[in-house]
């Protein structure tokens, strides 16, 4: 597997840096109607469930566009409109599925933790004893915002115990950090072909319970969003219902032999969680300090805190990182100011120790003697 020459790598959370494999795979063109996409489409949806050992109880159901749009079909198509859902926010993908839910007039309730914290267990455990009206829990597994990995096998655990209904968006965890519907029988997981999969962007999909999906029809308000419609076309001739994104398959598809080959969700985790290490001990060694301790760090995207040192100026230093061919991304949280630093697409530790020594030239070029944060 080689990269593309001259492109930047992105230490970003997706789109993120693809093989070239992957994106050679896309030097063709399919017909929506043919055979050979169709034997590749239930491929990929085939290999989706088994990586959430599914494929006894869930279906994968894909849908066009980024994968906001399939969080947003699975919640219209999942929650019915005299639902009430729970949603465990502590950042902003959490928020998005409120917005989504008040774009889709369904009730709902939050219990909201600062981005560095994850959820109570004890609270909600609590709220699901108090109110028999909550149907639905939503809960983010890597909450991409400050890189914090939620608890969701307690969550889904205490959820079921209620035997309520628990919905996961798991974009940017699925695939590299292990979830076994054997194990954790969550009833729908949402995430999309360009995080850690290392497709390109393009397609969204959620795996769900059948028995589940099975009581939706009519829910959704939205054609194009309704999940439900779209299993039962596809399980009548196998075929999307709308153009589907042919080319984002293919590569897909491809990721995904090169996905199996480095030892599927384990062999993943492996090299993420390397990359992650030598990201955070890199930027120790300069004076950085990541927002969160090692207990709450999913190895998808590191926050640092913003240096305290004068000579340190974000924008300068992201523009001079880029030149250097490695595309940061600016933080976007409550609780600190501060920017991220991925460890996720088709780069290895030999990228991340270079991308750390480009790093640490230009703040000598800058001048910036320490990436320590103010004290606080
Ligand atoms: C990336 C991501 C999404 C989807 O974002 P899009 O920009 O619509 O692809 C949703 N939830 C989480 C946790 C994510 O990381």
């Amino acid at each position: 597997m080689t990269l593309t020459p001259d492109d930047p790598r992105l230490l970003t959370p997706g789109p993120l840096t693809t093989s070239h494999e992957t994106k050679a795979a896309m030097l063709h063109d399919w017909g929506s109607r043919d055979q050979n996409f169709i034997d590749m489409n239930a491929r990929v949806r085939d290999r989706l469930l088994a990586i959430a050992n599914a494929a006894d109880t869930h279906l994968c159901v894909p849908l066009q566009g980024s994968g906001t749009f399939v969080v947003e079909a699975a919640l219209c198509t999942l929650i019915p409109h005299d639902g009430k859902a729970l949603i465990l926010i502590n950042g902003a993908y959490g928020h998005r599925m409120g917005k989504i839910l008040d774009y889709a007039g369904r009730s709902y309730i939050i219990q909201e933790t600062p981005e560095d914290q994850p959820p109570s267990i004890d609270a909600l455990d609590q709220a699901l004893t108090d109110d028999p009206n909550i149907s639905h829990v939503l809960t983010v597994h890597c909450e991409t915002t400050s890189g914090i990995l939620n608890p969701v096998e307690e969550i889904v655990h205490t959820v079921k115990a209620h035997d309520r209904v628990v919905i996961i968006d798991a974009m940017s965890a699925f695939g590299a950090i292990e979830l076994d519907s054997t194990h954790v029988p969550f009833d729908a997981l949402m995430a999309s072909s360009n995080k850690c999969l290392e497709g390109v962007p393009g397609m969204g999909f959620a795996i769900i319970r059948e028995s589940v999906l099975a009581e939706c029809e009519g829910n959704a308000h939205s054609l194009s969003l309704d999940l439900y419609d779209q299993w039962q076309a596809m399980e009548v001739n196998a075929q999307w219902r709308f153009t589907p994104p042919t080319h984002v398959i293919a590569a897909f598809d491809a990721a995904m032999d090169q996905f199996e080959a480095e030892g599927g969700v384990a062999g993943r985790h492996k090299r993420y969680s390397g990359n992650c290490r030598i990201i955070i001990d890199g930027m120790q060694t300069l004076g950085f300090e990541p927002l969160l301790s090692n207990n709450l760090q999913a190895p998808i995207i590191v926050t640092f805190k913003m240096p305290a040192d004068p000579a340190f100026d974000f924008q300068v230093f992201y523009n001079r990182v880029k030149e250097s061919g490695y595309v940061l991304y600016p933080g976007k949280l409550t609780v600190a100011p501060s920017f991220r630093i991925g460890c996720i697409g088709h780069l290895h530790a030999d990228d991340m120790r270079d991308a750390l020594a480009t790093i640490k030239a230009i703040l000598g070029d800058m001048g910036v003697k320490n990436g320590a944060p103010a004290a606080t």
